[in-house]
C-alpha cells in the first residue's frame, strides 16, 4: 500500500516552545511544577509531561501556594493572570505568541471604541482567554448564520478577531457576512493568520489528491486537528481522526490503494511513527513524504528559562 505523509504535518512553533517551557521549568525548578489545563491538547505529550513531574489542573486553586505554574498555550483570560498575582504563583506563561498576538490586536480595537467581534468555537480555552483578555464585552461568531442573527445597527463600528486555528479558509465566508452586514469595519491583516493552522489545511488538500483515505493523528479535543479530519471529508475523502496506531480500524482500508496520514498541531511525530506500524502490520506499505512548505519558525522561550 501506498503511504503519503502531508507536509508539513504535526508540531508548530507554538506548541514545542509551550513543551520546553514544561520541561525546562522542570529541570530548573524541579518536580513538580503545576500545568493550568493540558499544555496542548495532547494525552501522550500530557502523559510523558506527567511522567517527569508535571501536575495538570483545571482551575489555579488546586496549586498550592508558591509553586511554580504555567499556563497553557491557548492563553488565559485576565482574571486567571490576576488570580494568579493575587495568589505570589510564580508563572511561565506558554501562550502562542500568535495568541497573545491577537489578544493585543482586540485590546487595539476596544481602545478604538470598535464593538469587538471575534470568530471562534464557543468553550474552546483559546476562545475564553480571548474574551477574557480584551477588556469589554465580545461577540462570539461561530458561523454565517451567528452573523445573520447579530442585532447590532450596520453602521456600528465593528472590529473581528478570529481564532488562531481557524484558516483564511474556514473564516473567509464569516468575514464576507461581517462585511457585507457592517458598513464600518475593521479586520486584522490577512498575514496575522496562523502559520501553522494554514500550511497544515493547505497539506492537506494536497494530499487529499492521491490518496482514498486520509488518517488525521491527533486530539478528540484538538481544534485544529478536527479541522483536518473535516477538510479530508469535505473534498470527498473518507477521513479519521486517530490518537495513534491503536485506533486504526483496518475496515477502513479495505478498498484503499493509498492511504494519506498528517498530524494535527499538538500531536507528535512519534504517533504518526506509531501509525505507520500499525499499517505496516496490515500488509507491506511504501511511504513517501510530500513536498510541502518549509517551516523554519520560532518562539523565543521566556527570559527565566533561558539565563544561566
Ligand atoms: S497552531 Fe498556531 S497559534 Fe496555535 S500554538 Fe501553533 S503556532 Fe501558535
Amino acid at each position: 500500500m501506498e503511504v503519503y505523509l502531508a507536509q508539513p504535518r504535526g508540531f508548530c512553533a507554538g506548541v514545542v516552545r509551550a513543551i520546553e517551557i514544561v520541561e525546562r521549568a522542570l529541570e530548573k525548578y524541579g518536580p513538580p511544577v503545576y500545568v493550568r489545563h493540558e499544555i496542548v491538547h495532547n494525552k501522550y505529550v500530557v502523559e510523558s509531561l506527567k511522567n517527569k513531574g508535571a501536575i495538570f489542573v483545571e482551575d489555579l486553586s488546586e496549586v498550592p501556594p508558591l509553586s511554580v505554574t504555567v499556563f497553557s498555550a491557548h492563553g488565559v483570560a485576565r482574571s486567571v493572570e490576576e488570580e494568579a498575582a493575587v495568589r505570589g504563583l510564580p508563572v511561565l506563561n506558554a501562550t502562542c505568541p500568535l495568541v497573545t498576538k491577537v489578544h493585543n490586536q482586540g485590546k487595539r480595537y476596544m481602545s478604538k471604541g470598535r464593538v469587538l467581534v471575534l470568530i471562534g468555537h464557543a468553550g474552546h480555552p483559546e476562545v475564553e482567554g480571548t474574551m477574557g483578555q480584551v477588556p469589554g464585552p465580545v461577540t462570539l461568531v461561530q458561523n454565517v448564520d451567528d452573523v445573520a442573527a447579530l442585532t447590532l445597527p450596520a453602521d456600528t463600528p465593528v472590529a473581528y478577531i478570529t481564532q488562531t486555528t481557524l484558516s483564511v479558509d474556514d473564516t473567509k465566508d464569516i468575514i464576507s457576512a461581517l462585511q457585507a452586514r457592517f458598513t464600518d469595519i475593521q479586520g486584522p491583516d490577512i498575514r496575522d493568520i496562523c502559520y501553522a493552522t494554514q500550511n497544515r489545511q493547505s497539506a492537506v488538500r494536497d494530499l487529499s489528491k492521491l490518496v482514498d483515505v486520509i488518517l488525521v493523528v491527533g486530539a478528540t479535543n484538538s481544534s485544529n486537528s478536527n479541522r483536518l479530519r473535516e477538510i479530508g471529508t469535505e473534498v470527498g475523502v473518507a477521513s479519521y481522526l486517530i490518537a495513534d496506531g491503536s485506533e486504526l480500524n483496518p475496515e477502513w482500508l479495505k478498498d484503499a490503494k493509498a492511504v494519506g496520514i498528517t498530524a494535527g498541531a499538538s500531536a507528535p511525530e512519534v504517533l504518526v511513527d506509531d501509525v505507520i506500524e500499525a499499517l505496516r502490520r496490515i500488509g507491506p506499505v511504501k511511504v513517501s513524504v510530500l513536498p510541502g512548505r518549509e517551516e523554519n519558525i520560532e518562539f523565543r522561550l521566556p527570559a527565566e528559562l533561558t539565563a544561566g
